[in-house]
Formats: C-alpha cells, sequence, structure tokens
C-alpha cells in the first residue's frame, strides 16, 4: 500500500466520541480498562529492549484474570509504514486487538496499524513522551519522506507507574516535550490574532491549563541547576522525584487535554502541542540521519527549539534558560550548520502543513534573515561549543 492510497483510506476517528484516555495507577489497573473498551484475544507490540520485558509482564496481568487471551507478541524496530502493515496484517488473521507497549516507534506503528485495520487498538506508553500521548495524530517516514497526520484509532492507557520508573533520560525528553507547550501556546495566539486558524481559535483557558506543569518543570530544572552548582545532586541524579512527578502529571495532562477540552472543536490537532519549536525539530529531523537525530532524541530537540523561540522572541531569560537546560543534561550534538538550515527551513516547513507560526511570519514580513539565524543558533543552540566558534 503506497502512502498516497493510505493517507486517502484515513479514517476519521478523531471524534472524541467516547472516552478513549485512561490512567491507571499500575499494571493492575490495566484488565479494568480492558474489561470495559475489549473483549477479546490481544496482539502484544513493543519495542525490542526494555518494553519488550515490560510487555511480557503486562501480558501476564492481561492473562491472569482469565477473561482475554493473548495470542502474541511482535517486536517492531522503526517507525515505518511496512512495519505498520505487518502488525495490522498479522491482527487480522489471528483476529486479535492491538495492544502497544512503548513509547515513540511503538506508538506510530500501532497507530498507523489502527487506522489500516478500523478497529480500536490500546496503547500503553512506557515513557511520558509527550508528542504520542498528546494526540492520535501520527506521522511517519516511508520512502525517505514523512507523510503527515494519519489519523490513529488508538485508546492511550497511562500507567502511571511505569512511566515513573521511565530511565532519567527519557524523563527529560518528557520534559523538553512539555517545555514545547510554552512555545506552541505563542505560535497558536499569533496566528489565531492574524486569522490564520479560523476553526480552531486560541483560547485561553486551554491554554492556561496546559501551561501549569510545563511551568513548574522550568521552576524545577532551574532549581535543580542551583543545586548542581552548591554540589547537592549529581548532574544526570536519577533521583529527582518532584520532576519526574511533574512530568508524567504533566503528561497526563496534556492527554486530557488532548482527549476532553479539544472535543468542542469536534477535531484531533497538535496545534496547542506543538509549534515553530516542534516544526524546527522536524525540519532538523529530515537534514540529518535518524542515527544522529536519535542520540539527543525528539524531547531534547524541541527543547532546542523552544530556546531558540524564546531568544527568537527577545526574552532576556533565554540565555538563563538555555544554560539550566545544559547544566541538566540537555544536549543536542548536531553540526551547527543544521541548526542554521533547520530553523530556515521552518516557513517552508510550516507552509506545507497549514501551519503559521513566529517564523513562517517573520519570512512573511522579511525578518528571517541568514545571519541573525547563524547568530541566534551560535548563541543559544543547546551544546558547549563556543558561540564565536565556526560554523561546521
Ligand atoms: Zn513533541
Amino acid at each position: 500500500m503506497d502512502v498516497k492510497r493510505l493517507r486517502r483510506g484515513v479514517r476519521a476517528f478523531s471524534k472524541f466520541e467516547h472516552p478513549d484516555f485512561y490512567v491507571i495507577e499500575n499494571d493492575r489497573g490495566i484488565n479494568r480498562v480492558l474489561d470495559e473498551r475489549f473483549h477479546s484475544n490481544f496482539l502484544l507490540v513493543s519495542g525490542p529492549t526494555a518494553t519488550s520485558q515490560i510487555a511480557e509482564k503486562m501480558g501476564e496481568q492481561i492473562i491472569s484474570e482469565g477473561k482475554h487471551t493473548v495470542v502474541g507478541h511482535e517486536v517492531v524496530h522503526r517507525a515505518q509504514l511496512s512495519e505498520a502493515e505487518r502488525i495490522a496484517r498479522l491482527a487480522k488473521e489471528k483476529e486479535a486487538y492491538i495492544m502497544g507497549v512503548g513509547a515513540g516507534k511503538v506508538s506510530v506503528d500501532v497507530g498507523i496499524a489502527s487506522n489500516i485495520t478500523g478497529e480500536e487498538t490500546a496503547i500503553m506508553p512506557t515513557a511520558p513522551t509527550g508528542t504520542y500521548i498528546e494526540s492520535k495524530i501520527l506521522s511517519i517516514q516511508h520512502d525517505g519522506s514523512r507523510t503527515t497526520e494519519i489519523v490513529g484509532n488508538v485508546i492511550y492507557i497511562l500507567n502511571k507507574q511505569r512511566l515513573f520508573e521511565s530511565p532519567f533520560g527519557l524523563i527529560l525528553r518528557g520534559a523538553g516535550d512539555e517545555l514545547a507547550i510554552l512555545s506552541a501556546q505563542k505560535d497558536w495566539k499569533l496566528a489565531t490574532e492574524l486569522g490564520k486558524y479560523v476553526d480552531f481559535p486560541y483560547d485561553a483557558s486551554i491554554a492556561e491549563k496546559n501551561a501549569h506543569y510545563p511551568k513548574l518543570i522550568r521552576e524545577d530544572l532551574f532549581e535543580i541547576r542551583d543545586r548542581i552548582s552548591s554540589g547537592s545532586v549529581m548532574n544526570g541524579d536519577s533521583n529527582l522525584p518532584k520532576l519526574r512527578n511533574h512530568v508524567i502529571d504533566g503528561v497526563v495532562e496534556s492527554g486530557v487535554i488532548a482527549t476532553e477540552k479539544l472535543a468542542k472543536y469536534g477535531r484531533a490537532t497538535t496545534i496547542p502541542f506543538s509549534g515553530d519549536e516542534h516544526h524546527y525539530a522536524h525540519a532538523l529531523e529530515d537534514l540529518v540521519s535518524h542515527d544522529l537525530y536519535e542520540e539527543s532524541g525528539h524531547g531534547i530537540v524541541v527543547a532546542e527549539g523552544y530556546v531558540l523561540m524564546e531568544a527568537f522572541d527577545g526574552n532576556p531569560e533565554a540565555l538563563d534558560i538555555r544554560n539550566a537546560l545544559l547544566t541538566n543534561g540537555f544536549s543536542v550534538n548536531i553540526p551547527r550548520r543544521y541548526k542554521v538550515q533547520a530553523l530556515l527551513s521552518v516557513p517552508q516547513y510550516e507552509a506545507r502543513r497549514g501551519r503559521y507560526g513566529r517564523l513562517r511570519h517573520a519570512a512573511a514580513t522579511g525578518k528571517l534573515a541568514e545571519p541573525y539565524v547563524k547568530e541566534l543558533v551560535a548563541k543559544f543552540e543547546l551544546s558547549l561549543q563556543s558561540p564565536t566558534a565556526p560554523i561546521n
């Protein structure tokens, strides 16, 4: 199946007619959700490593009460259309519901598989990486190019204990995706003021609710920076429960907003969660190798996008925010020339996707000049290269 056909066949499951977002405290809550929404066999889908072990544990939990059966466990290696198709085919053959366990590629592959089968699918994320939890709108790479906005028919099950136990590096990525909300809201507001999003205008009450945890996370990161400076915690210390809890609660809150508060608009959208900081990250992702991008990871790159956009806005705290993130271990070790190129390409990227943000507006008004962008990246990137180092 090619992408065009898939996109034509996309089903509109974004009406929020049913609750499709569950929060459970720990593994034992899983059967309550499955009893309510599914009554059948399950095909487990996970990533290859840690999530595979968690999937096995969930499988044991699912069959423990004797009401449901697990017909198999498949591992996916990439967010790829071919993987999604393979999972969809297996689920049909085995007459099973798909239950994805994992984040990132698992969410994408399973979400798209659900679109192909037309059946509801459950995903239990194992890391608080916001993007895929925030929305049912998925993007996937196929033949080297990115398709956009494929809608999955997905029920998210947020298992708070499993999220809390994520490796610290994934907590930081989740923190980055939460910070992105603070940036995305500015693009949403600007676009609305310019009359660009008439079907989805800026909503101050949603924005305020959505910014609650991101603001706390920003304070936490400053506080941790001070504690690292005074030697009371180590950089990368995993014993930072306040930050962990704020990231988990923020992801849950974003999910609630995405599924409940936006319901009145009758469609799913990533607009309140994803603005120019995300467009920057996606543009950069398209410029460099998959492995190089993944070394930093989506949440960390959007955090860099957040800092760059704060600097772009002239926020006098931008450098302080950048330094606090660096001290906390945020780092994007991608050559500076790609970052410059990515930032400059955001306006075209937005135009292709029907989005409007600060960078597209700057380009439209002649305020996105290359020398300025080079200076901005050199001074505010999340990397320890000297601002005066040659652009490499
Ligand atoms: Zn994101």
